[in-house]
Parts: C-alpha cells; structure tokens; sequence
C-alpha cells in the first residue's frame, strides 16, 4: 500500500500518518523529519536545509527530489510506505508520479486533509512535541488534545515525559505565514500538487475539522 498524504500544517496529517504506518505495518516517510534529523546531526544537508526551513521556504528541488526518491528504494519500503510532505509543489509531483511509473511502483491511494488556513495556523501554534515520541499529539489549542498539567508543567498526554518541545517555528507567524502560503497555493504550491495529482488518479478528501478519531475513522475507510 503506497499511500500520499496532504494537509495544510496543522492539518494534523502528521498525526494520522503515523495512525496509517501503525495499522498497516508501513513506514511513514516525512520529509520535514528527514531534514530535521540531518540538522540535528550536523550534515552538509543539514545545513543546507536549515537555512530554508527556518524562513519557512521550501528546500530547493534538486536537494529532495533525490533525497525522497531514494528513500523510497530502501528495503523497508518494499510492502508500501506512507509520504508526508512531499511532494509540495507541481514540479514534485510531476517528478514522483514519472518515477513511480518508471520503477513500477503503485500509487495506491492519494488522502488530502481539506482545513482553514486560520484554524491551521491556530492549530500550528499550539503544537507541542514529545520529546519521546515525535508522533504523540499533543496540542493547548485543540480540546481533547492538550497536554497533561501538573504542578503548572505540561506532560506528554500519551507517555507522560516531560519537556514538551515547542519547535521555533511553529511560533513564528511569519513562517507559519509563508508555510501556508506555500501549501494554499494552487498554482505552483502544494494544492498545485494535489491538482496535478487529481488529473492522474482519484483524490480521497477528508474533512480535518473533526477530532483526531473522527478524521481517522474517515481515512481507514477509505483505505482497501
Ligand atoms: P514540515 O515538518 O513538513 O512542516 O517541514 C518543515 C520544513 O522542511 C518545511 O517548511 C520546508 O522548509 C522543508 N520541507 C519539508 N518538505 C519539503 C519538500 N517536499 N520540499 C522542500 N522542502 C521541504
């Protein structure tokens, strides 16, 4: 099962990723952890890719084409993947849909989180990380999502760790800004993605206004 998923930030895609890997046994790709994960480690692409993502720009084609493509050839990828975060513009897509062709790989099922940039972006700025568990939602502005309070600290509500990591630009509204400027774009952003990718296969669209259960629900029945 080889599966896209789209969401505005703050759409909670993230989330029901990481709900589609557990059920299905297949690893969840996201390209925003990818680079995360080489800044953290002090690469070359780290490097690169820092500059960008703390503008809120997205990193150049040439970079995370070949970047994703790659990790889609990786053993673990052999019974289906689920790719959040890319592709994020036409050019992308267009690139993902000739190399799947090229490599007989299926596209199986395309799922697009529809969500008010307002409420996103409300959404973005409540975000808090479990430092144990990237996936573990946690959010103070989404009731039924907000972290455990004791002795006024916040506790991830699914383990427990303290430490709740607010990551910096989830609170900078000009990134945040420029993020969904990106992703609302028809023409040359992410929806432009997404509309390339409707003139190919049909596109499964799930309301992400709803609870984290609701919009889960909505996806798994989608999914045969
Ligand atoms: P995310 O965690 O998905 O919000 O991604 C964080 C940042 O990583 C984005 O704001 C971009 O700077 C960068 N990024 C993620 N996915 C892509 C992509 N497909 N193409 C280019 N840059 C990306």
């Amino acid at each position: 099962m080889n599966i896209l998923i789209f969401g505005p930030n703050g759409s909670g895609k993230g989330t029901q990723g990481a709900l589609i890997q557990q059920k299905y046994g297949i690893p969840l790709i996201e390209t925003g952890v990818i680079f995360r994960d080489q800044i953290a480690r002090g690469t070359p692409l780290g490097a690169l890719a820092k500059a960008y993502i703390d503008r809120g720009e997205l990193v150049p084609d040439e970079v995370t084409i070949p970047m994703i493509l790659s990790r889609l050839r990786e053993d673990d990828c052999r019974n289906g993947w689920v790719l959040d975060g890319f592709p994020r513009n036409p050019a992308q897509a267009a690139a993902v849909w000739d190399a799947l062709a090229k490599e007989k790989m299926p596209l199986d099922m395309v799922i697009e989180i529809v969500l008010d940039r307002t409420i996103a972006k409300q959404r973005i700025m409540g975000r808090r990380l479990c430092p144990m568990d990237n996936n573990h939602p946690n959010n103070v502005a989404i009731e039924g999502m907000h972290p455990v309070v004791l002795g006024g600290e916040d506790f991830c509500r699914v383990c427990g760790s303290d430490g709740l990591i607010t990551r910096a630009d989830d609170l900078d509204e000009v990134a945040i800004d420029r993020r969904h400027a990106i992703y609302y774009n028809r023409e040359d952003g992410t929806l432009g993605a997404v509309r390339f990718l409707k003139e190919k296969i049909p596109v499964v669209e799930v309301d992400g206004l709803p609870g984290v259960k609701e919009v889960s629900t909505a996806i798994m029945e989608q999914i045969h």
